[in-house]
């Protein structure tokens, strides 16, 4: 007979199963009530597997599963990694970006310390000028605070340029 007592809704497989504690019960279970089934119903229960949404064991009449199968808890468990490793491959991309852009800025700043030192002020002045527009081109990879910095150290080189110039 079949029992009624161990039955689940089994979410992996989205229908109501019986859900055995062990893999022996279920399979005892199989030993003595596969043939009732089959002529109660025409299908034979024929295997037991282990469940990992309902932590214990089903039967099943389907054929043994091939190899590399997964069930469907376990593809979107996979599902969810994959697409959780793509977020980071992501992320990590965008922050290479936003530190090399960070790197230019700083690279720019200093060469232009450079050119002011060494009194080259028109390439000094085209320089700050590249400044000006990688700030504007930059909003949306840097933030706001960080392009503040940036802004204030070009404005103080500005007035140092000019200061500069004013004495030739
Ligand atoms: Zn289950």
């Amino acid at each position: 007979m079949k029992p009624i007592k161990n039955r689940v809704y089994c979410k992996d497989c989205g229908r109501v199963k019986m859900l055995f504690e062990t893999q022996k019960k279920a399979d005892t279970f199989l030993k003595f009530n596969s043939e009732d089934i089959e002529r109660e119903s025409g299908y034979a229960p024929q295997r037991s597997y282990f469940c990992i949404v309902c932590n214990g064991w089903h039967v099943t009449s389907q054929e043994p599963v091939q190899e590399g199968y997964v069930s469907r808890t376990e593809q979107a468990i996979s599902d969810f990694h994959r697409i959780r490793e793509k977020a980071k491959e992501i992320r990590d991309k965008n922050k290479a970006i936003k530190n090399e852009r960070l790197e230019r800025l700083r690279t720019k700043i200093t060469r232009v310390r450079e050119l002011l030192e060494a009194r080259d002020y028109s390439t000094c002045k085209i320089l700050l000028e590249e400044l000006d527009s990688d700030l504007v081109q930059i909003k949306d990879i840097i933030s706001e605070s960080k392009r503040k910095v940036f802004r204030k150290e070009c404005r103080s080189l500005w007035e140092e340029l000019e200061k500069e110039e004013g004495k030739i």
